[in-house]
């Protein structure tokens, strides 16, 4: 967005709580913390990285590559390191907003984007007896690196991407692990390589190959898009063939029906790894599917009654990712209330997850139902911030100050999102006051038609004054 806003010659600044770029892969340290998206893919297209050093890059490798970019296209000098926005106020009569930081520090802008993410609280489960817990306990976003594992017993909750990633890495460790699974997901062979020096030579002086090959990993990803149609042939096909494959790797009966899944692929992401079924085979790990219901000072209990002793909890257990704007009291037009016009619609929404009635010159990037399932969200990001640019252009051309979506537009959008996730896997997951959105607020169409309605701001949707 800043690199965007920079090209287009607007100036910004940007508000940051922590003392680095990041974000999200500042924050998850995790051992083996590898992306899941293909790198070439997952790197932003006006800087496209031709050295990744394998197929799958890990979290240093990508963390690096955010805070060269940041600097390499100037935006370092631009960022308020230490400021955590707290308040956003929309003055209507100057059509300004009012930035209000912990630090109590006012900031006003004309225009204000959120990239606050959504995975940046995480989630810690209210658990009874937790507090009393003896041990340690660690989410797999606050990684303590100074906790020895070896000779431990060890509990791992949650079994998402996070917890697929960790488990390997403590199993040599821990003297006994414990995976706790509540809901079971669908699990593929990752089959992460190395680029080898010639391919990294020939992305980089190449260039044509590097995008050709961006490409087709974009194209092999949005074709797998109809498998997410609950009716399509390729679910069937991609049903049967995950369910091969999980009963190939995994030889005992009773494990694999423990870890195969009821729900069709996607419906939560489809998890990738090599190591994680194999470490499950192993006497001294356990795959637990019951219930916890209390954490004692020593162990974990279950709804079963078993009792686990434990030396430390990890909890993989995720974010809170449905609290959007967590932490930022946000007043629009007619002084209402972002969280409580969420409130009353049933949870967050926004048309195209980008702006919201009543919020003028306020866009949101990764905002409600934009999430995906099928491949990399730095396209859906990429897509946003054109079209933030393009509807700041939109007030300027029209000289004037402001642009705010129509309530009209946004129910019309959230009807035909509506009707796409009936189509699809999440049909069951219809949350809102109209019973239109997922709970899981993913975007439930292909990718090129957000691509395509995000490329021009449609002058008919919005009030621009
Ligand atoms: P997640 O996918 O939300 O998984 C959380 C896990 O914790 C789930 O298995 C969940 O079970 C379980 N859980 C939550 N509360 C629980 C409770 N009270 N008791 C028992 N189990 C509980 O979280 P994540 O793995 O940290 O991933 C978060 C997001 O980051 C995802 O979108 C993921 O794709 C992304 N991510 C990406 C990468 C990567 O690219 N390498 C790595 C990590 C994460 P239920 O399923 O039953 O809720």
């Amino acid at each position: 967005m800043a690199v965007n806003a920079h090209r287009s010659g607007y100036s910004y600044l940007v508000l940051e709580r922590a003392a680095d770029v990041g974000g999200t892969w500042r924050e998850n340290t995790y051992p083996g913390c590898v992306c899941d998206s293909p790198s070439h893919l997952y790197s932003l297209s006006f800087a496209a990285k031709p050295d990744w050093s394998s197929r799958y890059a890990s979290q240093p490798e990508i963390l690096a590559y955010l805070q060269k970019t940041a600097r390499d296209f100037g935006v370092i000098p631009h960022i308020r390191f230490g400021e955590q926005v707290t308040d956003l106020t929309y003055d209507e009569q100057k059509k300004f907003w009012s930035i209000a930081t912990a630090t109590g520090q006012i900031y006003k802008a004309r225009f204000v984007v959120s990239a606050v993410g959504q995975f940046n609280q995480p989630n810690i489960p209210d658990i009874p007896g937790l507090n009393n817990f003896g041990g340690t306990v660690m989410h797999s976003a606050q990684w303590d690196h100074d906790y020895d594992f070896n000779g431990k017993s060890v509990a791992v909750i949650g079994t998402g991407s996070s917890a697929v990633q960790i488990v390997p890495q403590l199993a040599d460790k821990a003297s006994h692990l414990t995976v706790f699974q509540r809901t079971p997901r669908w699990i593929v062979g990752k089959n992460n390589r190395r680029f080898g020096f010639w391919q990294r030579f020939v992305f980089r002086y190449f260039p044509f190959v590097k995008w050709a090959y961006r490409l087709k990993i974009h194209w092999d990803q949005e074709k797998a898009w109809p498998a997410l149609l609950r009716e399509s042939m390729q679910k069937t096909e991609r049903t049967a063939a995950l369910t091969a494959e999980m009963k190939e790797k995994v030889a005992d009966v009773r494990l694999a029906r423990k870890l195969i899944p009821e729900h069709p692929p996607g419906y939560r992401p489809i998890l990738l790894t090599d190591d994680y079924l194999p470490i499950l085979q192993r006497n001294d790990v356990d795959l637990v599917t019951d219930g916890i219901s209390r954490i004692d000072k020593d162990a974990v209990v279950t709804d079963s009654g078993d009792r686990i002793p434990v030396d430390c909890i990890v909890m993989a257990t995720g974010f809170k990712s449905h609290d959007f704007l967590p932490g930022i009291n946000v007043t629009g037009r007619c002084a209402c209330n972002l969280h409580r016009q969420w409130q009353l619609t049933g949870g967050a929404e926004a048309y195209l997850g980008i702006t919201a009635p009543f919020f003028p010159n306020l866009f949101f990037m990764f905002g409600p139902n934009t999430n995906l399932s099928h491949t990399s969200v730095i396209f859906m990001l990429e897509c946003q911030t054109n079209y933030v640019i393009e509807a700041i252009k939109t007030v300027q051309e029209k000289n004037a100050s402001s642009i705010e979506v129509m309530r009209s537009a946004e129910e019309r959008l959230y009807s035909s999102l509506g009707y796409w996730i009936f189509l699809t896997v999440w049909e069951n997951e219809h949350i809102g006051k109209h019973g239109d959105k997922i709970a899981n607020y993913y975007w439930p169409k292909r990718t090129r038609d957000y691509w395509w309605k995000t490329l021009t701001i449609d002058e008919d949707h919005y009030m621009i004054s």
